[in-house]
């Protein structure tokens, strides 16, 4: 893996065990995508793992994940984010996210599409928040075997992201992760540019759901 690119554990649908083993050996990033797991997972394993929350997040969940994570990875609508915002100042704290966005066909109906999020940003509703750092996006490809499909997604994801971390005049700071990549189409997203990129299978192998 190329220097600087970081690596999500997902750790979701997996025994404590299994974490803890990864942890030994050195893994300090998970991703969890359901509340209730993460916050029976946390006060069983050590305090230097820095959570990352994955999955879709229901607003009556928000106000008990608050301060638990490292970043949440799945922000998928103003209407969360800005629970996200409120509840985080309210608990006095600073919440980091990614704002996902959907560029892939069918797989996940969740996520900004790249119009909205374009328009996001060029409305400058961010300048509203008020606890919460929104330092980047996330996305996943096509559930596909089409490699170049997927490609494509990964292109652009990271396009999404670079012509808003480039417009100059949002003055946005610490708008710098693009997290994208899973167990079978990784390579692809690091070679498109992901910073960060979430593996659950090929290192857990399969879950029972
Ligand atoms: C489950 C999940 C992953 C990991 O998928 P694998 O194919 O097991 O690597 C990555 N990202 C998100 C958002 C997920 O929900």
């Amino acid at each position: 893996m190329p220097a600087g690119v970081r690596l999500v554990a997902v750790s979701k649908f997996h025994p404590v065990p299994a974490l803890r083993e990864a942890y030994d050996a050195g893994q300090r990033l998970f991703g969890e995508s359901r509340v209730q797991e993460l916050l029976e997972k946390i006060p069983q394993l050590p305090s230097d793992i820095q959570w990352h929350f994955i999955g879709h997040l229901q607003t009556n969940k928000v106000r008990s994940l608050i301060g638990r994570t490292a970043l949440i990875e799945s922000v998928d609508s103003e209407r969360l984010l800005e629970l996200i915002d409120r509840e985080s100042e309210r608990a006095g704290v600073i919440t980091r996210v990614l704002m996902q966005v959907h560029v892939a066909r069918e797989e996940t109906k969740f996520g900004f599409y790249p119009e909205e999020l374009q328009q996001y940003f060029t409305d400058r509703k961010f300048e509203s928040l008020k606890a919460t750092h929104i330092c980047g996006v996330m996305g996943m490809a096509s559930n596909t075997d089409d490699m170049e499909r997927v490609r494509r997604d990964f292109r652009n994801i990271y396009s999404i992201f670079r012509a808003i971390r480039d417009n100059e005049s949002l003055g946005l700071r610490g708008f710098d992760i693009v997290s994208m990549g899973m167990s079978g189409d990784w390579k692809i997203a690091v070679e498109e540019g992901s910073d960060l990129i979430r593996i659950g299978t090929r290192i857990f192998g399969s879950r029972e759901y």
